[in-house]
């Protein structure tokens, strides 16, 4: 595809303009250093900006910099993301931060070949901090680009990532205007040209557009496939047993010990909650259990007031506080050892 210079000279006047007028006023564009972009790029992949926003805010105070993030721990860290999922990211934030200041003099590098070498970061993000926090001709491609491209060339379905990034290098002007070039085009693609509503009438280069006013996709998401999770609270002297996790998506973190489902159905169920992860709806089930048999397991056991600062998977935090609420959990719970029947054979699984 060629694009001629005249278009691509009116499509940037126009997303510049737009840009300086109506960009949203988030956070990360206010203090825009390369660590602030870093953050809040790697807080973006797959979670809404709105989302974002206030563990931004929370995560900068409590890790300011690359040197105050390099010192924590894991266990604080993963605490800070908990709830924002795929925490993948915040492991590899850690390691970056790590990595940066024992051999590079904590300072973020800043060409997109550097940056791709770091854990955890791939082409888009690293054009993302390459332009956006230094300035660099730097292309990039999010999903909701990739979105307006389609719209704004009118192309087939099946056009190849890689010519999306032919068409994203094309179109970029000089470095001066780069970060806003490309903010622009990811702002429009997430806020004008959506999904399922492209709002032509409000869009800066609707007059450029092969497209105008259709293409709307009509995809509409299948129904969640249902499953079911079970998981055992177990309470001595006011303290409750929790397990690491050591893999999959909540490693580091501490949770209640997984079960499979059924093998708990001779004891009390004593919470049930959903939550959704991708495309599955999950009932976390909790049930009061009997210990000895886990006693000599990998796990600890914790106070209700060392809770706060120990990473949980959303769902088992969330578990535990409605537990705490409707109960006084050292009284209303068995003590280990209780009768005959709640001994269970604990077979755990997913950690
Ligand atoms: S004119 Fe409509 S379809 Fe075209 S880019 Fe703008 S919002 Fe999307």
């Amino acid at each position: 595809m060629r694009i001629q210079r005249k278009f691509r000279q009116e499509l940037t006047t126009r997303l510049l303009a737009w840009y300086r007028e109506l960009a949203a006023d988030l956070p990360w564009r206010r203090e825009s250093n390369p660590y602030s972009v870093l953050v809040s790029e790697f807080m973006l992949q797959q979670t809404r900006v709105a989302a974002v926003v206030a563990y931004y805010d929370r995560w900068m105070e409590r890790f300011p910099d690359l040197s105050a993030l390099a010192k924590a721990s894991e266990e604080e860290v993963l605490r800070s993301w908990e709830g924002l999922g795929y925490y993948a990211r915040a492991r590899n934030l850690h390691r970056i931060a790590r990595l940066l200041v024992a051999e590079h003099g904590g300072r973020l590098p800043s060409r997109v070949e550097d940056l791709e070498r770091l854990p955890g970061v791939g082409r888009y993000t690293a054009g993302a901090i390459a332009s956006l926090a230094f300035g660099k001709r730097a292309p990039l491609v999010d999903g909701n680009v990739r979105r307006l491209f389609h719209r704004l060339f009118a192309l087939p379905e099946e056009t190849p990532t890689t010519r999306l990034w032919e068409i994203a290098k094309l179109l970029l002007p000089s470095s001066r205007h780069c970060a806003a070039h490309n903010s622009a085009l990811m702002e429009i693609g997430r806020t004008v040209c959506m999904p399922r509503k492209a709002d032509c009438p409000r869009c800066p280069v609707s007059d450029l557009c092969r497209s105008r006013g259709g293409r709307a996709s009509s995809t509409r998401k299948g129904s969640p496939t249902r499953c079911e999770e079970s998981a055992a609270l177990i309470v001595r002297d006011g303290r409750i047993w929790l397990e690491p996790s050591q893999n999959g998506r909540y490693r580091g973190f501490w949770r209640l010990p997984m079960f499979e489902s059924g093998r708990m159905s001779n004891l009390g169920e004593v919470c049930r909650l959903s939550y959704s992860i991708t495309r599955y709806r999950v009932d976390l089930v909790v049930f009061r259990a009997d210990w000895r048999e886990k006693e000599s397991g990998e796990g600890r056991w914790v106070s209700r007031e060392d809770l706060p600062a120990l990473p949980l998977p959303t769902p088992h935090r969330r578990a535990l506080d409605r537990i705490a609420r409707c109960a006084d959990l050292p009284s209303a719970l068995p003590s280990p050892g209780a009768g005959p029947g709640e001994a269970v054979a604990f077979s755990p699984i997913g950690k």
